[in-house]
């Protein structure tokens, strides 16, 4: 007797007739007091599980329902069914746990289909369901390539810390961190809340990327990427924004802004690529659902692509790369503008692009991903490389069809006094930086990187269109259950 998963054993097929298996899982369906279907979450099919009451005893039968838990010993043998090729003769059936029939026409377990909201209101139970258990696997498949795509190109993998003491990106946007009573909160002679008397010892917060700190990491080891979580506090309840989401940040020295595209367009490509060939049972299903949810799409607003196809049109098709400035010519000379169909119109060279321009420029316009570059200096970061022209910096995004931004990268300053200029036109306290700066100090170097959001490219992927249906807990505004 051996022990298999579902997977596993299916992936055995015909191999293994007339061995006796052991396996676990729960009961998806329960037919004619004779066929089970089980599922235990190692790949998307279910196996059949032939059960001759006469060999059990009523009470196990009975006990034998959706969503309750089983142990099976049993014969492999070819099925009389379709769909597969093998199923399982029970020999010996134990019940592990039972599911109340009442109580489980309540929940998400019930097999029929459910929205996509019910099942984030029972996110505890969504990973018993066919759709959530196939974006978890290819969650995983990514993550896993992602992972394997930087080690096999020599990055070394840098935990940068979660709790930070800068709050030098995007301060307004940060939860704080804090160990204070907060119905009695140290408060100085002014008023001020004393964060001396903090933690500790001054404020921190959840960071909002590991960017400085790998920045600091590759200026010693040379290629790093960081994948962690980043949280921010910003109030905007889209489709594609959480308040805690994992980043992907690589970060290389000697790089400088076309290397860091390429390495952008290279890594997005290999990692679809990748997932294409580890997820094809995953994918396929994904597929049927999303060409269905097209089916229900008014015909204008429908995509031309399948999901499969769309994964290979990434892996074969150059990205478009285009300047911020010529970006803003094509947008404004646009028809789509000229007729006001932009909720903000595109006049002025300098105007932060809206998830709308970007999903202009690759749906309508260039029919590709596009990586936009070279954007106005005011709209982005502080850390980023001036050019040439003294109003345009060295920034990159890459932007997906149905995502806009999926990455966000650039070329670092690393010219000491034009980086400490800049931090004084940002307003930033130069002393919180001070080990930041030292980089700069003693043998600075060009450098890039990028930030890629994890849960976009799941969502990429996986053909979804909410980022809660990607990551296992969503946390947004008002909402941190489970
Ligand atoms: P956006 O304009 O879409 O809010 P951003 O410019 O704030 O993005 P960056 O600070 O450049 O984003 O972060 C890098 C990447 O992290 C983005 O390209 C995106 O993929 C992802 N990202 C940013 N904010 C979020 C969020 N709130 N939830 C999920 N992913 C995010
Ligand atoms: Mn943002």
């Amino acid at each position: 007797m051996k022990v298999y998963s579902i997977n596993s054993l299916l992936s055995k097929g015909k191999e293994i007739i007339s061995n006796q298996v052991q396996i676990s899982g729960w009961v998806r369906s329960f037919r004619s007091n004779r066929f089970i279907a089980l599922n235990d979450g190692s790949c998307l099919a279910n196996i059949q599980i032939v059960v001759d009451f006469e060999n059990f005893d009523e009470k196990t039968i009975n006990q034998i329902s959706v969503a309750s838990s089983i142990q099976v010993l049993g014969i492999v043998a070819e099925s009389q069914g379709r769909g597969q090729e093998i199923e399982i003769q029970a020999e010996k059936i134990q019940i592990l746990g039972t599911a109340n029939p009442n109580e489980v026409q309540e929940t998400i377990l019930q097999p029929k289909r459910h929205t996509l909201e019910k099942l984030r209101e029972q996110a505890h139970l969504r990973f018993r369901t066919n759709t959530f258990s196939a974006i978890m696997r290819v969650r995983h498949a990514l993550s896993f390539a992602i992972h394997n795509y930087f080690n096999s190109q020599g990055f070394f993998h840098i935990h940068t810390p979660i709790i930070t003491g800068s709050d030098a990106e995007g301060a307004g946007e940060m939860f704080h961190v804090t160990n204070f009573d907060l119905n009695t909160i140290p408060k100085d002679e002014n008023g001020n809340v004393d964060y001396s008397q903090d933690f500790f010892g001054k404020q921190t917060n959840l960071t909002v990327s590991g960017q400085l700190e790998g920045e600091v990491a590759t200026m010693g080891l040379g290629k790093i990427y960081t994948f962690g979580p980043t949280f921010r506090a910003e109030n905007s309840n889209t489709s594609r924004h959480l308040a805690e989401f994992w980043m992907v940040e690589p970060e290389v020295a000697f790089f400088e802004l076309e290397d860091d595209m390429n390495l952008a367009e290279d890594f997005l490509k290999k990692v679809i690529a990748d997932v294409l060939e580890k997820c094809k049972e995953d994918l396929e299903f994904l597929n049927t659902r999303y060409e269905q949810e097209q089916k229900q799409k008014p015909q204008n607003e429908r995509t031309e692509w399948n999901l499969i196809e769309k994964l290979k049109n990434i892996t074969e098709k150059n990205f478009h790369r285009v300047s911020y400035t010529e970006a803003i010519e094509v947008l404004k000379d646009s028809k789509h503008n000229k007729k006001g169909k932009f909720k903000y119109p595109v006049e002025n060279w300098g105007m932060d692009l809206q998830s709308e321009h970007e999903r202009y420029l690759v749906e309508e316009h260039f029919d590709a991903p596009v990586i936009l570059y070279d954007y106005p200096a005011e709209i982005k970061a502080f850390y980023m490389r001036l050019n040439d022209d003294n109003k345009t910096v060295r920034a990159m995004d890459v932007l997906f069809p149905g995502i806009g931004e999926i990455i966000g990268g650039s070329q670092r300053e690393e010219r000491l006094e034009v980086l400490k200029q800049k931090i004084k036109d940002f307003n930033i306290d130069e002393k919180e930086l001070w080990w930041y700066l030292d980089t700069r100090k003693f043998g600075t170097v060009p450098h890039a990187g990028f930030g890629l959001g994890f849960e976009r490219l799941v969502l990429f992927v996986t053909g979804m269109s909410n980022i809660r249906d990607v990551i296992p807990f969503p946390r947004t505004p008002k909402n941190a259950e489970f």
